[in-house]
């Protein structure tokens, strides 16, 4: 199979905006799990990592409260205090960490160039891209409202907090199937909003939910509302919006779980990167390597399968000893 397709390689046009224009041998981009991992590997083997973190400083724990599930905290860690440790580690090895968001990209010649806040260019040996993926919302202000306090897109973060009680997946894709059947295995029971009629899962992923006694799917359902005191304690929903028979359903919930996709930070960089259909960017299994050398992924948006913090530095491992062996010429 091939992995990369042959792409015509466009340089960007020159922006006359460029204040600033700087040389470094490792450039990292964004300060999630993936990205300081990479660079504390980095800056420990001498290549004087550049961080560029991003709008979110800390990436998407910063929004979670506890972390329980990544070893070495045994009695848990929030979110925010974990990146700040992680921060921490980067800096104590030397990392050069800057606020700075990326706008623009080139690899199309022999130098690797990043453009930052449009305004800063970036030529460097090597790029690690750990940008991350975004967890699609509705777009309810409930969603806002009730954040971290019962509304989670990730089950596997979430989901033993609510043991035994009954929570709600929106989604009707492979995600929200998993997901359904995952906290059908902790909580008493699992409602599954599905908007349309069918389930867009693959089969396999059917049956499972089909074959699960406590899931229920709300079919041609749509979640309009949240309602609770100090935390999720129902949903509104809608059945059948649109049509004669429209009614109004009201479920009792203490977690509400979306599912409804993912999209990967990889906009900037998809004109010289091999995606698949949603935006992950390809990496040669195995490796952290693009189909450019010297261009490396690592996090979640080149994950589209596990989308964890302890993977999410595994990979930004991997990308700091790649772009290691890249820079000695030993790949
Ligand atoms: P991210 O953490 O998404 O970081 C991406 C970084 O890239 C950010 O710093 C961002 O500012 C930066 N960035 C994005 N675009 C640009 C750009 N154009 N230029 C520069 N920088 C950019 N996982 C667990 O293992 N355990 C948990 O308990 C857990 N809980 C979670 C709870 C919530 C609410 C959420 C949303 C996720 C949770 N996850 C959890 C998943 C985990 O957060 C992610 O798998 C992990 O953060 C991915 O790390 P990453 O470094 O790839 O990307
Ligand atoms: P997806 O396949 O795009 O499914 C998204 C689901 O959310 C769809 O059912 C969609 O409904 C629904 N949805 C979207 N917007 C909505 C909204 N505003 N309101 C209500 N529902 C909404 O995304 P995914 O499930 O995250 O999967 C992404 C990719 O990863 C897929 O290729 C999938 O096969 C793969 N994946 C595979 C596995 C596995 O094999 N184990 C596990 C997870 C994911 P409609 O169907 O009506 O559009």
């Amino acid at each position: 199979m091939e992995l990369f397709k042959s792409m015509d390689l466009e340089p960007e046009p020159d922006k006359s905006e460029i204040k600033k224009q700087e040389k470094v041998r490792c450039l990292i981009i964004g300060s999630g799990p993936a990205g300081y991992t990479a660079a504390i590997y980095a800056a420990r083997a001498n290549l004087k990592p550049v961080l560029y973190t991003g709008m979110q400083m800390g990436g998407q724990l910063t929004t979670t409260t506890e972390v329980e599930n990544f070893p070495g905290f045994p009695d848990g860690i929030t979110g925010p205090e974990m990146m700040e440790q992680f921060k921490k580690q980067a800096e104590r090895f030397g990392t050069d960490i800057r606020f700075g968001t990326a706008t623009g990209s080139d690899f199309s010649g022999t130098d690797l160039s990043v453009t930052f806040d449009d305004n800063i260019k970036i030529i460097a040996d090597t790029v690690i891209i750990a940008t991350g993926a975004t967890a699609r919302y509705l777009g309810l202000e409930a969603e806002k409202r009730y954040a971290g306090m019962g509304v989670s897109a990730c089950a596997t973060c979430d989901g033993f907090f609510y043991r035994q009680k009954d929570v709600a997946v929106v989604g009707g894709g492979d995600t929200a199937a998993e997901e359904a059947t995952y906290l059908a295995g902790l909580c008493n029971k699992v409602y599954l909003i599905v908007r349309r009629n069918v389930l867009r899962a693959s089969k396999t992923m059917q049956d499972r939910v089909m074959k699960t006694p406590n899931i229920e799917i709300l079919w041609e359902h749509q979640a309009i509302d949240l309602f609770g005191e100090n935390g999720v304690e129902g949903a509104v929903l809608v059945k059948k919006k649109g049509t004669p028979e429209e009614e109004s359903v009201r479920i009792k919930i203490d977690g509400f779980f979306l599912a409804i996709g993912h999209s990967p930070n990889s906009d900037v960089f998809k004109k010289f990167l091999e995606t698949d259909a949603v935006g992950y960017i390809k990496t040669i299994p195995g490796t952290s390597k693009t189909k450019i050398p010297g261009v490396f992924a690592a996090g979640d948006v080149q994950d589209p399968m596990y989308r964890q913090a302890v993977t999410a530095a595994g990979s930004g491992c991997m990308a700091a000893i790649d772009s290691e062996r890249y820079l000695a010429g030993k790949v």
